[in-house]
C-alpha cells in the first residue's frame, strides 16, 4: 500500500490533459505551490516507548514482531481518508504510533492487552489501514505511548461448515485472500467494497462496511453470525445460532464497534454458493427522481438485483460509474443492475431465482418505471473499473484538486430532502464545487446516498474540507438522515453520532467502554462521544 496514496503504486493514473483543462477551467483548480513530502522527509516524533516497555511487547509476540522502523510507523498512520492522504502528503507524521505490534493469537492479543493496560500503553487495532474516518488516528494524550496492533498475522480460514454455509475466519484476512481460500471450496462472501484490495474481514466487522453487491449478499455485519473478541475485562464469544430471543443481541453491540470495546479475533460468517454466472447491465433513466423511485419499487417488490446502483445526473455526465474512461459520461441517470447465481436451464424465464429469470424481471420493473435499456456494455465497463476510482484520487490531489466523498441513508420518504440538503450544504461550503451522487445500497425502507465531491484546494485544504464537512454533517443531522451508511463513526463523526443517539444512548455507550475497558486503553478519542 502506498503511504502517501491509495494501493498499488503501479497501478497509479495520470489525468488525461482534457480531465486537467476541464479541472482548471470549471473549477479553477491549480497546481499546489509545494510538491508532496518525500518519504525520507515525513515528520516523525521518536519512538516514545522506553526499551523497556519494548522489551515487555516482544516478550509477548517476540522480537520479530515489534516493529519500531520508520516505514512500519508511518504505513501505520491514520487510515486512508482525504485529509488523511493531504496530511501524509504534507509530510504530516504526527499520529505515528511508536510501534507495530503483531499477535500471532487471540491469547497473544489478550496478553498484549494486560500488558497495554498495566503499562498505560494505548492499543489501535488496524486491520487493513483503509479507514476513511478517522478510525486509526487515536489520541495519545495521557498514555505513556500509542502501540498499532496489526492483526495481519491472523489470517487464516479456521473452518468450514458446508452444512450450515458458516465459515470462520480470523480477522486479519484481506478480502482477496478470503475470497481465494472461500473459492477453494465453491465458496464466496460477496462482500466487494471499492476498498477490497486491502481492508481486512475484521475490519468490515468493526466498521459495519457495506460492498457493492449489497442487495445480493447484504451487508458484511448481516454476514457475521459470531464473533470472538479480546477485551480489557476479558473475552467474549458470541453467538450460538443464527438468530436468539436470548434478550438483546450482543453481537450487534461489538459489530460497529471499531476497536474501542476490544479487538475481534475471530469471526463466523454466512457464506454463499460462488455464482455461476454474472451479467451486469445499464439501464437509463431521465432523471435522479424517476430512477430512484424505479429502485424503490424494486427494493419493495423484487425481484432484486444483486448489485443495483442509480448515478444522478452530475455524476452520469461525468461517468464516474466508468471510472477507465471518466469524462466521457451520458445524459439521464445511469442505473447499473448486476445479476449473480445460477443459468436457468431451458427457457431464460425458466427458474425465477436464476440471472436469467431475475434479469427479465426486474428488467420489467425498471422498463415500466420508465427506464430504457442500455445493454451489458456499462455494466461491463463498470465491472471492469470497479476498484478504479480511488487511484483516480491520488490523481487529482497531486494537480491540486480535492477529491472526497460523504454518504449517508435515510428512509425512502426523506431521501429527497436529504439528498437536497448535502448538496446545498456542500454547494454552500466550497467554491464551485462539482457533487456528485450515486445510490449503491437499497432495502426495502431506505437506501444510502454516496456524494464525491471534487474542489479546487485552496488554503490549506485539510482546513478547507474540514468546514465543508462540519457543515455537511450538520446538514445530514437536521435532514434525519445518518452520519453514516457504512464508513463508521472513528474520530470524525463522534459529534454528529453523540447527536443522533441522544444524551441517554451516549451514557449507554460509555458505560459498555467502561466496563469493557476500563482504563480506556482501546482506541482513545475514537467512536465514544
Ligand atoms: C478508497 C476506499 C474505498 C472504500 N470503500 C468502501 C466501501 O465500498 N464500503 C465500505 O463499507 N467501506 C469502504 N471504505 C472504508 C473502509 O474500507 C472500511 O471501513 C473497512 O471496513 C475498513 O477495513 P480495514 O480492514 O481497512 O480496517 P481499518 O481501517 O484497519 O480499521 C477500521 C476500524 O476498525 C478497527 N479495527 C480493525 N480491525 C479490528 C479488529 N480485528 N478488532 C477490532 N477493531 C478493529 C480499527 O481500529 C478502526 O477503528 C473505503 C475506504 C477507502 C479508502
Amino acid at each position: 500500500m502506498l503511504w502517501s496514496g491509495w494501493g498499488d503504486p503501479a497501478k497509479a493514473r495520470e489525468l488525461p490533459p482534457q480531465i486537467r483543462e476541464l479541472l482548471h477551467d470549471l473549477l479553477g483548480v491549480r497546481e499546489p505551490a509545494a510538491p508532496a513530502a518525500s518519504f525520507a522527509s515525513v515528520r516523525l516524533a521518536p519512538v516514545a516507548l522506553s526499551p523497556a516497555r519494548l522489551a515487555a511487547l516482544a516478550e509477548v509476540v517476540g522480537h520479530e514482531h515489534v516493529l519500531t522502523s520508520r516505514a512500519a510507523r508511518i504505513g501505520h498512520t491514520r487510515g486512508k481518508s482525504t485529509p488523511d492522504l493531504l496530511r501524509m502528503r504534507a509530510g504530516d507524521g504526527s499520529d505515528a504510533p511508536d510501534a507495530v505490534v503483531l499477535p500471532g493469537s487471540h491469547d497473544e492479543v489478550a496478553a498484549l492487552l494486560r500488558l497495554c493496560v498495566a503499562e498505560r500503553i494505548a492499543v489501535v487495532p488496524f486491520g487493513g489501514g483503509t479507514s476513511v474516518v478517522g478510525g486509526l488516528a487515536a489520541s495519545r494524550s495521557g498514555f505513556a505511548g500509542v502501540v498499532a496492533l496489526d492483526l495481519a498475522r491472523l489470517d487464516r480460514l479456521v473452518s468450514v461448515d458446508a452444512e450450515s454455509m458458516v465459515v470462520t475466519v480470523e480477522p486479519g484476512l484481506r478480502a482477496p485472500e478470503a475470497e481465494r481460500l472461500l473459492g477453494r471450496h465453491g465458496l464466496t462472501l460477496g462482500h466487494f467494497p471499492q476498498s477490497f484490495e486491502y481492508a481486512t474481514l475484521g475490519g468490515f466487522a468493526a466498521a459495519r462496511s457495506s460492498g457493492q453487491a449489497s442487495a445480493g449478499y447484504g451487508r458484511f455485519d448481516d454476514m457475521v453470525v459470531g464473533l470472538t473478541v479480546a477485551t480489557p475485562s476479558g473475552d467474549l464469544s458470541l453467538g450460538r445460532a443464527p438468530k436468539s430471543a436470548a434478550g438483546p443481541d450482543l453481537r450487534q453491540l461489538l459489530l460497529g464497534s471499531e476497536g474501542a470495546f476490544g479487538v475481534i479475533t475471530a469471526l463466523r460468517l454466512r457464506v454463499r454458493r460462488v455464482p455461476e454466472r454474472r451479467v451486469y447491465e445499464g439501464w437509463r433513466f431521465g432523471s435522479f427522481r424517476e430512477g430512484t423511485a424505479a429502485l424503490r419499487v424494486l427494493a419493495q417488490e423484487g425481484p432484486l438485483p444483486t448489485v443495483l446502483r442509480l448515478s444522478d445526473e452530475t455524476e452520469t455526465m461525468i461517468g464516474l460509474a466508468r471510472p477507465d474512461a471518466i469524462g466521457g459520461g451520458d445524459s439521464g441517470c445511469l442505473v447499473i443492475a448486476g445479476y449473480e447465481g445460477p443459468a436457468a436451464e431451458g427457457s431464460p424465464a425458466s427458474s425465477a431465482t436464476s440471472v436469467e429469470g431475475r434479469g427479465a424481471g426486474a428488467g420489467a420493473v425498471l422498463a415500466r418505471m420508465g427506464g430504457v435499456p442500455l445493454g451489458i456494455e456499462p455494466g461491463q465497463a463498470w465491472e471492469h473499473g470497479r476498484f478504479a476510482a480511488p487511484y483516480l484520487r491520488d490523481s487529482l490531489l497531486a494537480v491540486g484538486a480535492t477529491v472526497e466523498t460523504v454518504e449517508t441513508a435515510g428512509f425512502w420518504s426523506a431521501l429527497p430532502r436529504l439528498y437536497d440538503a448535502v448538496r446545498l450544504a456542500l454547494l454552500g461550503a466550497l467554491e464551485s464545487p462539482l457533487v456528485m451522487c450515486h445510490i449503491s445500497h437499497v432495502y426495502e425502507t431506505g437506501a444510502s446516498l454516496y456524494f464525491t465531491v471534487v474542489t479546487a484546494q485552496k488554503g490549506d485544504p485539510v482546513e478547507q474540507w474540514e468546514r465543508a464537512k462540519e457543515a455537511v454533517s450538520a446538514a445530514i443531522v437536521a435532514a434525519d438522515g445518518t452520519i453514516s451508511h457504512h464508513h463508521g463513526v472513528g474520530r470524525d463523526h463522534r459529534e454528529a453520532y453523540a447527536a443522533e443517539l441522544g444524551p441517554v444512548g451516549v451514557d449507554i455507550l460509555r458505560a459498555v467502554k467502561s466496563r469493557l475497558d476500563p482504563a480506556g486503553i482501546l482506541n482513545p478519542g475514537i467512536l465514544i462521544p
